[in-house]
């Protein structure tokens, strides 16, 4: 007897349909997963999902979200605890063993280097690769490439003539060919701190929008001027880049926006928000912190930074010591170099850029090697203070906007240049198994102004590519699965 065509049909799709079934319904009742995160409050940003779930793992993917129990080769109990997608950390100096350590006890599973970056990309991926705690990636760097092309004997900073020569259009040309070599190597962004190369010119700046634009990339911008008095505001530094963002069609990310708009923080973020709604792509960050860090030696310590920023030798830190400045110490320092702590951003203002939805949470972790004992909080306590002190205790933002500040935006602001990101900051099927877990009843930050380098407590179990890195509040020793957060590699060699 001979099927119509119809029936024929038909029986496919029945075919089809039990097949499905018949794979589907093993997997969760097998003992096949690698890790199963049992009982948690599973919240996913992306699909607004928040419930009591079972996370099933298997090689390094999430690969189930069920309401039903789930076996696996070792299991988790996260009952009463927090299943979120691991922090991805848009902006952290700090990119040593050391410093992914403190991270990782703050929920980090991806740290990102992409306001300073790299002059080299492939040796910065290199002196990583296999040796990471957690996931890393950088951006190629405006200071450092103007650094090579021009020639300055700063060590992260400009000191000299990066900061303050003008480039010659051949220089101009050489940074250009550099920055592109970058994106090619596959470099996640661009990365760059006009305020530190106050010589680069407005049109060198268009020339590098010009550049990221190319590739479809990213630039991560400190902007030129963070003072308080005209023509030196915020607001002049944000016109430069969201003009050469509209101009070149690059996309725009201003970092730490509360130390750049100071009290006209609320006013930097309706800017961006502003640009947002006529259809340019601009996003933000900020740490959730009163004070700023950076290199004593560098050019936002240039004559009248007490005018520009409101600020005086008190009311800097010198990390390494943890004394408070006076004139003398100041010009002592400033000479030797090194990292000062800076109480400059008014608690409103913090406040404002921590609790708005559109501005991403991002460290500005500066634990650089020797910077001294008393550094700034940020880089080891500022997701775990989002979640305790601003979402718990401050009740300023919900729980999930929070995650979303950490996780799914980063995730997104890279994604497109970036397609690893399309499989981060989000608890789905298919997802890269970077979780953090954490208890929101007592997760906090434990590094203070006066004692920095404090693990943040309440993070009870992170994953990286599905290995547990933190397990019951404690870091697991001598491995390594963070991997290279990479853009695809263009050209070769
Ligand atoms: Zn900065």
């Amino acid at each position: 007897m001979k099927l119509s065509s119809y029936f024929r049909a038909a029986f496919l799709i029945a075919v089809y349909l039990l097949s499905s079934i018949a794979i589907s319904v093993p997997i969760n009742a097998q003992e096949n997963f690698d890790v199963v995160i049992a009982n948690g409050r599973v919240m996913d940003p992306e699909s607004g999902l928040d419930a009591v779930r079972n996370v099933g793992i298997i090689g390094g993917k999430i690969q189930a979200i069920s309401a039903e129990p789930l076996k696996g080769k070792s299991r988790i109990d996260a009952k009463s605890l927090v299943v979120a997608p691991g922090f991805i950390d848009l902006h952290e100096h700090g990119q040593t063993p050391e410093a992914y350590r403190y991270q990782a006890h703050d929920g980090v599973t991806t740290s990102l280097e992409l306001e300073a970056g790299t002059d080299d990309v492939d040796k910065w991926y290199a002196d990583r690769e296999g040796k990471a705690l957690i996931n890393f990636g950088v951006s190629i760097g405006h200071i450092p490439v103007r650094m090579k092309v021009i020639g300055d004997p700063g060590k992260f900073l400009p000191t000299g003539g990066a900061a303050h020569l003008e480039a010659t259009p051949e220089q101009l040309a050489e940074m250009e060919r550099r920055m592109e070599r970058g994106l090619q190597r596959g470099a996640l962004a661009m990365g760059m701190g006009i305020t530190y190369t106050p010589a680069a010119s407005r049109w060198e700046i268009v020339e590098m929008f010009g550049v990221a634009a190319k590739y479809g990339a990213s630039v991560h911008v400190h902007l030129r001027y963070s003072g308080l008095k005209e023509p030196e505001t915020g607001l002049a530094g944000i016109e430069e880049v969201i003009a050469a963002a509209a101009d070149t069609g690059a996309a725009l990310h201003v970092v730490h926006i509360s130390s750049m708009g100071l009290k006209y923080t609320p006013q930097l973020i309706a800017m961006v928000a502003g640009a947002q709604k006529r259809g340019l792509d601009v996003t933000t960050e900020c740490y959730p912190y009163t004070a700023a860090s950076t290199d004593l030696e560098s050019a936002l310590f240039d004559e009248g930074w007490q005018d520009r920023m409101g600020i005086s030798y008190h009311d800097l830190q010198w990390a390494a010591t943890g004394e408070r400045l006076t004139a003398e110490t100041f010009a002592n320092y400033r000479k030797q170099g090194g990292e000062v702590v800076i109480f400059v951003i008014p608690d409103e203002a913090a406040r404002a850029a921590v609790a708005n939805p559109i501005v991403m949470i991002a460290s500005d972790g500066v634990q650089l090697p020797g910077s001294g004992p008393k550094i700034h909080p940020r880089g080891q306590g500022t997701f775990s203070r989002m979640l305790g002190h601003y979402v718990r205790e401050e009740k300023i933002l919900d729980l999930m906007t929070a995650l979303r500040k950490m996780t799914l935006m980063p995730a997104q602001r890279l994604e497109k240049h970036a397609p690893i990101f399309q499989d981060k900051g989000r608890i789905r099927v298919g997802a890269d198994a970077d979780i953090t877990v954490f208890d929101p009843d007592k997760v906090i930050d434990k590094a203070t102004y006066e004692e920095p380098l404090q693990y943040s407590s309440g993070i009870q179990f992170v994953f990286v590519n599905g290995t547990l890195v933190v397990e019951d509040g404690k870091l697991v020793e001598g491995i390594f699965p963070g991997r290279a957060a990479r853009a695809p590699i263009l050209s070769t060699k």
